[in-house]
């Protein structure tokens, strides 16, 4: 799913979730040459309606959402999230957010339709908005908003966030049922934004034991995080037999990223795209987090690939090099981590690890 308009409008020059991450993964994958495959279809997204956002968001903060993107002033905007800092106002806010969700609808409508296999809205992702709020940086929730749909057919829906941060929107709004799996992999909410996402959030009432959070200390490495994930998540997708796979393949676990503390390569982050897939039945891609400009298009490019079969090559495209600098398409070094940290990592990771398979009883 891709739309210049998607990237026309930005939260402002110094805001970290800068409308070039997308505009840039298009062009590396159109120079890559992957859209062009014979199975890969770009489709151009339209905004969603009123009634698709009110599928998750209240009435009253998708009118209010308008009217403060229309430039109305003396409205309580504080009440609803947004301000300076992490959700700023901007010109064209309520298209260009209501476009990612339309485009992360429309991925969800063509999976179902049998359209496709796999569908990637890589302008989606924004997993913290609330019904009736903003929050880092998210406007409105399309994961929520495609997973109420899919819902809406009759399909049960795995949701598996990799962001480093949790995916408290998602969680919140299926945490009372069974219908939805919401696991998560984040960087220790004692350490990042937005504080939640422990061991012991495991879901309420039909929902108990259906939200699974993977806590994992600063500087969790490829090595680390693939064995939690390994550990965790295919045994729990397995047992839940979902119709529909969603992910929200936020790339700020990232070791360069500059706003948190993971240590993941590309190279770990292509292994997780490729076991998600594997273990997908439908794939619904979203984008998400990531803010190292170097590190978007090359790792959504790695997950692209992953999920079209599409082999790519080694070297960055001539024309992208010379316009955005780098070399290669994975990375060719890796954080510096010494023993004395990596051990500390690998003791914490293990035992998050117990915890997490104790508290959902898998052997
Ligand atoms: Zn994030």
């Amino acid at each position: 799913m891709s739309s210049p308009g998607l990237w026309q409008h930005g939260h402002g020059s110094q805001h970290p979730m800068k409308p070039e991450r997308l505009r840039r993964t298009f062009e590396l994958l159109d120079q890559l040459g992957a859209l062009r495959a014979d199975n890969v279809e770009v489709v151009e997204p339209r905004m969603a309606t009123g009634d698709e956002l009110a599928l998750f968001h209240t009435p009253e903060y998708i009118e209010i959402t308008r009217q403060l993107s229309n430039g109305e002033q003396n409205l309580s905007a504080e009440k609803y999230g947004y301000g300076p800092g992490d959700n700023p106002i901007f010109q064209g806010m309520f298209d260009t957010e209501s476009l990612k969700v339309g485009s992360s609808l429309r991925a969800a409508q063509l999976l179902h339709e049998g359209a496709c296999e796999v569908a990637f809205s890589f302008g989606g992702g924004l997993h913290h908005a609330g019904p009736g709020f903003a929050s880092g940086f998210c406007v409105f929730n399309d994961c929520v908003v495609a997973i109420q749909w899919l819902l809406n057919q009759g399909l049960r829906v795995a949701y598996v966030d990799i962001d480093v941060h949790h995916g408290d929107g998602v969680q919140n709004a299926f945490y009372d049922t069974d219908r939805v799996l919401t696991l998560s992999l984040h960087q220790d909410g004692r350490t990042l934004f937005p504080g939640t996402g422990f061991v012991n959030e495991m879901g309420t009432g039909d929902g108990t034991g259906f939200s699974v959070n993977v806590p994992l200390p600063p500087q969790t490495y490829d090595g680390a995080y693939l064995r939690a994930f390994e550990e965790i998540v295919p045994s729990l997708l397995k047992r839940f037999e979902p119709d529909v796979l969603v992910t929200q393949l936020g790339v700020d676990t990232h070791y360069t990223d500059p706003l948190a503390s993971l240590a993941l390569t590309t190279t770990g982050q292509q292994t997780l795209y490729g076991l998600l897939g594997e273990m997908a039945p439908k794939w619904l891609a979203l984008g998400g987090g990531g803010y190292a400009l170097d590190v978007v298009p090359r790792s959504w490019a790695l997950a692209f690939g992953e999920m079209a079969g599409y082999g790519l090559q080694k070297s960055l495209p001539k024309a992208y090099r010379e316009k955005y600098g780098g070399k290669y398409l994975r990375d060719q070094q890796g954080p510096d981590i010494n023993d004395a940290v990596r051990f500390r990592v690998d003791e914490a990771v293990d035992s998050v690890i117990v915890e997490v398979k104790r508290a959902h009883n898998i052997n």
